[in-house]
């Protein structure tokens, strides 16, 4: 599958045209950026542990009923997806406090919830992403009552999926953002990525950040925190 005209760059992926009007090929780059694109910088090598982590953990959900828009890794940076149309909400699903929310509510990192959480941001760079919920959603006209029903059982299935996987890899998936795309019947399907760029990633043990947290609060080791979890991951497939 050869890439045709670029449809979109992103902050850290490109998106190109095929011949075949279904799909897609992304690309991933080694650009990081935070605070909405008010921090930037390159992180050597994220591009491709972001490309295989992101696979790998899709083709897992896949096995696992999931859909997703994963099709085939092409490169060390290059995927085919589905194309989908995205629905403009960013979900988060935590067990962990950390973040945005330990800020916006006064929790200390780290603590435990008794169940996840889930929450949505509208993706819009213009209002920096704003915090809403599903009620909103509607009245926006982001997504119908439905699709948000099946979003949400997505998310938290993708996540009780993913916790035991990172688990087995001796990892606290601390919370991630995923994002969801219409396919042309209507069909909700996870889309995006799954990477350090997107999940909070602990150490089991010891509790060190293996994700993007080492790049937006300068913790210094980033390539090799990414480095680090793309080993894990390999080694648990490997046995
Ligand atoms: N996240 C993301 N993109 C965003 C915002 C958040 O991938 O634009 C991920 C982030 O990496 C973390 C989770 O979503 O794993 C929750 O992020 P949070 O709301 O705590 O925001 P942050 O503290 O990263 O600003």
């Amino acid at each position: 599958m050869e890439k045709r005209e670029l449809l979109y760059e992103g902050k850290a992926k490109k998106v190109y045209a095929t011949d075949d009007p279904q799909l897609l090929i992304v690309a991933y780059k080694d650009d990081a950026t935070a605070f909405n694109g008010q921090k930037k910088g390159t992180i050597t090598g994220k591009g491709v542990i972001s490309n295989r982590m992101s696979n790998r953990l899709m083709a897992r959900l896949e096995w696992a009923g999931v859909p997703t828009h994963f099709v085939e890794e092409l490169s060390e940076r290059e995927t085919l997806v589905k194309r989908v149309t995205i629905v403009p909400l960013e979900v988060i699903v935590r067990n962990l406090a950390a973040g945005s929310f330990s800020q916006r509510y006064g929790v200390e990192e780290g603590v435990v919830f008794d169940r996840p959480t889930i929450e949505f941001s509208y993706k819009n760079d213009e209002l920096g992403d704003p915090l809403l919920n599903s009620h909103h959603a509607v009245a926006l006209k982001l997504a119908t009552p439905e699709e948000l029903e099946t979003i949400q059982a997505l998310s938290f299935r993708v996540n009780e999926l993913l916790k035991e996987f990172w688990s087995q890899c001796g990892v606290t998936l601390v919370d991630f953002k995923l994002e969801f795309g219409r396919l042309t019947d209507g069909s909700i399907i996870l889309a995006d990525e799954i990477s350090p760029d997107t999940c909070r990633l602990w150490d089991a043990k010891t509790g060190e950040k293996l994700d993007k947290d080492r790049f937006r609060r300068d913790l210094g080791g980033v390539e090799d925190a990414y480095a680090e979890v793309m080993r894990r991951l390999t080694e648990h497939d490997a046995q």
